[in-house]
């Protein structure tokens, strides 16, 4: 169900605008709005559950599709050759802001690990 105070749900909506680069039945990629890399997508499943931590069994395909359509984006974006770094931030001490899932992909730039 969609969240009305959830601002990916209301982006999904099309209450908010954002700078669509995919989507599918399952799920919508669009930039994110402060970039931390040169390519930085935002992947998030159109139906709202919080975080990994909240995902179920019923959840299973909508993760392996969200992981699946990083791979593809990133190729499309020219990524896969040198490398990218697929990222979900879960819970306060994983830096979660957002609490509707979502997978960051970054691209464009070396990264470092452990990251901060
Ligand atoms: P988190 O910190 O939860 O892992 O990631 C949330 C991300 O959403 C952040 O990188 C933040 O910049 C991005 N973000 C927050 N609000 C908006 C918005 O209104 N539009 C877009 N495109 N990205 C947003
Ligand atoms: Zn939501």
């Amino acid at each position: 169900m969609s969240q009305e105070d959830c601002i990916f749900c209301r982006i999904i909506a099309g209450d908010i605008p954002s700078k669509k680069v995919y989507e599918d039945d399952v799920c919508m990629a669009f930039h994110d709005v402060s970039p931390q890399a040169p390519v930085h997508i935002l992947v998030v499943p159109r139906e709202h559950f919080a975080s990994l931590d909240t995902a179920a069994k019923q959840h299973r395909e909508t993760l392996g599709h969200l992981l699946l359509t990083c791979g593809e984006i990133a190729r499309e974006q020219n990524l896969a050759g040198e490398g990218y770094r697929v990222v979900i931030n879960t819970g306060e001490h994983g830096g979660q802001t957002v609490f509707h899932l979502h997978v960051h992909l970054l691209g464009g730039r070396q990264f470092v690990f452990p990251p901060g």
